[in-house]
């Protein structure tokens, strides 16, 4: 199949030509038709399947028609479609992929996200954008300070929905979504659909068409996920152990509270082994500097409370570990997804005592496959625990 039968008019089809696409992937093969005929789309796609492209070039051929046939006029502090992201830095990139297949297009993009000087961005949005790709929080001010209206908004597009809950913007998310007219068209794009995207999509997308592609091999997560049993006093002079033993350059470290987070930094530090705990009590100010630290590798090891942790979303981390395995299984899935990320080696290792036995049930159902166990000399197990019951059903969900 070739783009040309994709129904997309001949600017956007040239631009494809030099960019040296010759045929849709699969994803674009399914989504252009669909998002082209106005419906809602959710759709499960990885991250180099191309799946960018697939909402941007129907936006890109919907706008350009409109705006030839003159039957659209874009007014001040206007946008027709908002791309919601995760990040700033895919921000950066969904624009400046608009702006490479729209080249021959009169079409206005921009990406808008926190961190930096709000005028220039206002400055930017005075004339009205077609195309904007925003994180929530910097969204959401722009709103509440007037410099930006939804009433002209046509589609709504939520990429890498996944990632988004992962960083705690649900609420953001939800305070957006009540702003815009209620008639419009809505894509949803994720990596994962875990129960709390898909609650995501039940809410906000009705009669939506549903798209699945897996990824190819080297574009799905590599991780490697395997677990000790372990005695629960037992836990920081194992972690110690492991650190030295396997020589580890880096970890994150998952822990249920604030005090144990704080307790295991100087249970590790006793042992000569620099971290950071992160919690909520600490200042954002200081939160962005540990952050920072752990992005550069200045500081290899971070204890982090699961809420604390929402903001970490760092590009090649190659360890996690539940020193404290999570009550939820989304969680789970959700932290061990913070590494193996685009295509890179990962590594999760979950501490198991005998109290987590019905969670670790949980979770290896989910999986559908039981988690290696490791054992290390000097370790041994007074409390064992059991192998899991993979059809297990926790009681309260009966
Ligand atoms: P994405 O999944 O959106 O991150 O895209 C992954 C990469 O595939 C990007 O570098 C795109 O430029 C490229 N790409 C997208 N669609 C096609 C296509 N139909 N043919 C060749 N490359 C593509």
């Amino acid at each position: 199949m070739s783009f040309s039968a994709l129904k997309l008019s001949e600017p956007l089809l040239n631009t494809l030509t030099e960019l040296g696409y010759s045929k849709p992937t699969a994803i674009q093969k399914q989504a252009i038709p669909t998002i082209l005929a106005g419906k809602n789309v959710i759709a499960a796609a990885q991250t180099g399947t191309g799946k960018t492209a697939s909402f941007v070039l129907p936006l890109l051929e919907k706008f350009t028609n409109e705006h030839t046939n003159n039957d659209h006029k874009l007014r001040g502090k206007r946008i027709r479609a908002l791309i919601l992201t995760p990040t700033r830095e895919l921000a950066v990139q969904v624009e400046a992929s608009i702006q490479q297949y729209g080249k021959n297009l009169e079409l206005t993009s921009m990406a808008m996200y926190g961190g930096v000087d709000a005028a220039a961005q206002k400055q930017q949005l005075i004339w009205g954008v077609d195309i904007l790709v925003a994180t929530p929080g910097r969204l959401l001010d722009m709103a509440y300070q007037r410099a930006l209206h939804f009433d002209e908004l046509e589609v709504l597009v939520l990429d890498e929905a996944d990632r988004m809950l992962d960083m705690g913007f649900i609420d953001d998310i939800n305070k957006i979504i009540e702003r815009l007219p209620a008639q419009r068209q809505n894509l949803l794009f994720s990596a994962t659909m875990s129960a709390d995207v898909r609650a995501l999509a039940k809410r906000t997308i009705n009669n939506a068409v549903e798209i699945s592609i897996k990824g190819n091999k080297s574009s799905q997560p590599k991780i490697e996920q395997w677990l000790i049993t372990v005695d629960k006093g037992n836990k920081s002079a194992l972690l110690s152990y492991l650190i030295k033993e396997q020589q580890w350059q880096q970890a994150l470290i998952f822990i249920e509270t604030k005090h144990g987070a704080a307790k295991l930094v100087s249970q590790l530090a006793k042992r000569g082994i620099k971290a950071e705990a992160i919690h909520g009590d600490r200042t954002q100010a200081v939160r962005e500097q540990i952050f920072d630290d752990f992005k550069t590798g200045k500081l290899q090891f971070l204890v982090a409370t699961g809420i604390a942790a929402r903001g970490i979303d760092i590009d090649g981390l190659s360890r996690v570990v539940n020193y404290d395995l999570p009550d939820k299984v989304d969680d789970y899935i959700h932290r061990i997804g913070r590494t193996g990320r685009a295509g890179a080696q990962g590594e999760a290792i979950s501490f198991v005592a005998k109290d987590n036995f019905r969670n670790l049930c949980a979770i290896e159902s989910r999986l559908g496959h039981i988690i290696e166990r490791k054992e290390f000399d000097g370790f041994p197990v007074k409390k064992t625990v059991p192998v899991s019951i993979l059809n297990y059903v926790p009681k309260n969900k009966r």
